[in-house]
C-alpha cells in the first residue's frame, strides 16, 4: 500500500483519542459507522421533538420517556453493531432496512403519543425515507414506503379510534393521502439517484480505462509494445540512485541491429517494422523477469540489468544475440535472419545516466567495427 498518496481515502486515517475510538480504521465499516452516526444524531433530534411535545403538554411523561429510552438504545445498538463489525455477517452490513424499518415504527409509535403536534412525525417519517434513497434500490425503496404506509394507516387509525376529538378522521385521511401521494415521488426519486449513481460509476470506470491507456501510450512503444525512452530514462535515472543508495550493481546494454537500413531497402519497412516486432516478441521473452528491455529509438534497444556485474550482463546480452542469430522471421513469403551487437557497460560511482549511455554508445560502436554480430563490455 505503499504507492497510495497519503490523502488516499483508502489509506486508513490515524485518529486520536474519542474519534479513534468512535471511528474504525477500515475505510468501508468507518463510512457505514459514519452514516449511522449521523442517522443517530438525527434520532437524538427526533427525542428532542418528543421531549417537546412532553414539554408543552401534548404528550403523556410515560410515553416520552419510554420512547426516548428506546430510540436511544435502538441508535446505539444499531452504532455499536456497525461499529464492531458484527454486521458484516449480513448481505448489506449497513443494516440499512432494519434501521429503517425500526425507525418507521419509532415514528408510528411516536404518531399516537403526540395529539395535536403528531404532524411532525410525516415529516420526520420522510427524512427516513431519504436516508434509504441513497442505499437502496428503487424496488427496495417502494417496499420500504408501502410497509410505512401500512404502519401509518394502523397509527391513524387507533388515533382516529381512540381520541376522536384530538385525531379527527377526516384529518387523519388527509395524513394518509398525503403520505400515500409522497411516497411514488420518493421512489421516483430514488430510481434518478440511482441511474445518477450508475452513471457516475460508468464515468469513474471509463475515466480509469482513459488513465491506463494514456499511462500506456505515454509509457510504451506501439509498434513493438516495449517500454519507450522516456520510461527507460525514469527507470534508468530510479536504478542509479538505488544504487547510490544501497551500493546495488547496474549495468546497461545499448543493442542496435545490424545492417537494418539493408532490410528496409530490400524487403520494406513492413518487413523492417516485423523484424523490430519479432525481436521485441522473440528475443525479449528471454530477458530476466528483473531486466528491462526497452526500445531506445528506430532500431537501438536498451537493456537495464540491475543487481547483476559486468560479466554476467555481459552473458546476459550474448544470450540474446545468439537468440536472435538463430531467429528466423518470416514476413509474407520472406524469411530473414537479422544480427544484433551490443555494448555492455556497468555504472561507475558518481556516473550520471547520459555518461552511463555515451559509454554503452561507445562499446557499441567498437562492437560494430569488430564486424557486427558482436557484444562488447567494457
Ligand atoms: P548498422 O549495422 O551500422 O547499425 O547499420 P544500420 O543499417 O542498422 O544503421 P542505420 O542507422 O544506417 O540505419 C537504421 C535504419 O533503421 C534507418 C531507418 O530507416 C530504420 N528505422 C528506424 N526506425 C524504423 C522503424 O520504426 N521501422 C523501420 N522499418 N525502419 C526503421
Ligand atoms: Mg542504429
Ligand atoms: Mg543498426
Amino acid at each position: 500500500m505503499d504507492s497510495l498518496p497519503p490523502s488516499s481515502p483508502l489509506k486508513p486515517t490515524h485518529r486520536s483519542g474519542w474519534a479513534a475510538w468512535l471511528l474504525p480504521q477500515d475505510a468501508k465499516r468507518r463510512l457505514r459507522t459514519e452514516q449511522t452516526a449521523v442517522a443517530g444524531l438525527f434520532s437524538i433530534a427526533s427525542i428532542g421533538f418528543l421531549q417537546y411535545a412532553g414539554w408543552a403538554g401534548y404528550a403523556s411523561q410515560l410515553a416520552v420517556q419510554l420512547w426516548s429510552l428506546v430510540t436511544l438504545g435502538g441508535s446505539a445498538g444499531f452504532f455499536l453493531a456497525i461499529r464492531s463489525g458484527w454486521s458484516e455477517r449480513f448481505k448489506d452490513p449497513s443494516l440499512t432496512i432494519a434501521q429503517m424499518v425500526y425507525a418507521i415504527s419509532a415514528c408510528a409509535m411516536a404518531y399516537m403519543h403526540t395529539g395535536p403536534v403528531r404532524g411532525a412525525l410525516v415529516t420526520l417519517l420522510m427524512v427516513v425515507m431519504m436516508f434509504g434513497m441513497f442505499a437502496l434500490s428503487t424496488r427496495r425503496v417502494l417496499a420500504v414506503g408501502l410497509f410505512a404506509l401500512a404502519v401509518f394507516a394502523l397509527a391513524m387509525t387507533v388515533s382516529a379510534y381512540r381520541q376522536p376529538q384530538v385525531a379527527p378522521a377526516a384529518v387523519e385521511w388527509g395524513h394518509f393521502i398525503m403520505l400515500a401521494l409522497a411516497m411514488p415521488a420518493v421512489a421516483v426519486l430514488a430510481e434518478r439517484l440511482k441511474r445518477l449513481r450508475r452513471r457516475l460509476q460508468d464515468q469513474k470506470r471509463e475515466l480509469r480505462q482513459a488513465l491506463d491507456e494514456i499511462h500506456q501510450m505515454a509509457t510504451h512503444d506501439s509498434l513493438t509494445g516495449l517500454v519507450n525512452r522516456r520510461c527507460l530514462d525514469e527507470l534508468l535515472k530510479k536504478e542509479i540512485r538505488r544504487s547510490a543508495r544501497s551500493g546495488a550493481r547496474l549495468c546497461l546494454a545499448l543493442i542496435d541491429l545490424d545492417h537494418f537500413k539493408r532490410i528496409n531497402d530490400q524487403h520494406g519497412h513492413a518487413c523492417g517494422d516485423e523484424v523490430l516486432r519479432a525481436f521485441a516478441r522473440d528475443v525479449g521473452q528471454k530477458v530476466r523477469i528483473t531486466d528491462a528491455l526497452g526500445r531506445w529509438g528506430g532500431e537501438e534497444f536498451v537493456l537495464l540489468m540491475p543487481d547483476v556485474d559486468l560479466p554476467r550482463a555481459r552473458a546476459g546480452a550474448e544470450r540474446l544475440r545468439r537468440e536472435l542469430e538463430q531467429l528466423a522471421i518470416v514476413h509474407g513469403t520472406t524469411t530473414i535472419h537479422v544480427t544484433l551487437s551490443a555494448g555492455v557497460v556497468e555504472l561507475q560511482d558518481g556516473e550520471t545516466a547520459e555518461a552511463l549511455v555515451n559509454r554503452a554508445d561507445q562499446a557499441l560502436y567498437e562492437a560494430k567495427s569488430r564486424g557486427r554480430n558482436t557484444v562488447l563490455a567494457r
